[in-house]
């Protein structure tokens, strides 16, 4: 769908520049998406892997961030591996809706209620980044933290359009849960993409 460098604005590696590749397509339906535009991937003309490496390799930071609409829709191994071979990290931001594919050095899991991850990535978890709407969703990013590999970092991010309301309640759950963290969208307080 786009691809663009900028900086990480969430969770684990927020600050850091990365090249972020949008993939066209998602069927999850979160009713608070922000990509809404991404949801059909027939809107997005396709782009060839060996494309995508050049534009990405053209930038200083050597990290890219695969991210969507729903990036596990396809089998990423064939985009990772050129990567790889070009000497440039891959991360991926997932809801985890379909099975895992491709190399990555990060994966970020932001499970979404609305299809419910697969239980197969949960162990290969690097980040569980959790977009809390409503005090309920405390108890569901629980479920997750119980069952991601041990050395994943927890953060609960609060919805954008609701920020202003929830922030409080995530700073007072994570003073009394601190396995967990706060991340922000740092970018959209930057006017960044
Ligand atoms: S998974 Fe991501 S792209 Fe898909 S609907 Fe939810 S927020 Fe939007």
């Amino acid at each position: 769908m786009e691809a663009f460098y900028t900086i990480q604005g969430e969770g684990y590696h927020s600050g850091r520049a990365a090249y972020f590749i949008r993939l066209g397509g998602c069927d999850v339906g979160c009713h608070w998406c922000d990509v809404k535009e991404s949801w059909n991937a027939e809107d997005h003309p396709l782009t060839s892997i060996e494309e995508i490496v050049k534009m990405a390799a053209a930038y200083p930071a050597k990290i890219v961030v695969i991210t969507g609409g729903e990036p596990l829709l396809y089998n990423l191994k064939p985009l990772t591996q050129l990567f790889h071979e070009n000497g440039i990290q891959t991360f991926i931001e997932t809801s985890g809706a379909y099975p895992l594919s491709g190399d990555f050095d990060w994966i970020c899991l932001s499970p979404k209620k609305f299809k419910e991850p697969q239980e197969s990535i949960l162990p290969h978890v690097s980040e569980l980044k959790v977009v809390v709407f409503n005090k309920s969703d405390f108890a569901w990013a629980e479920q997750f933290a119980a069952k991601v590999a041990p050395q994943a970092r927890l953060y609960l991010q609060p919805e954008w359009s609701k920020a202003d309301q929830i922030t409080p309640a995530i700073v007072e759950y994570v003073k009394n849960n601190p396995k967990w963290q706060i991340s922000v969208q740092t970018h959209k307080y930057m006017n960044i993409p």
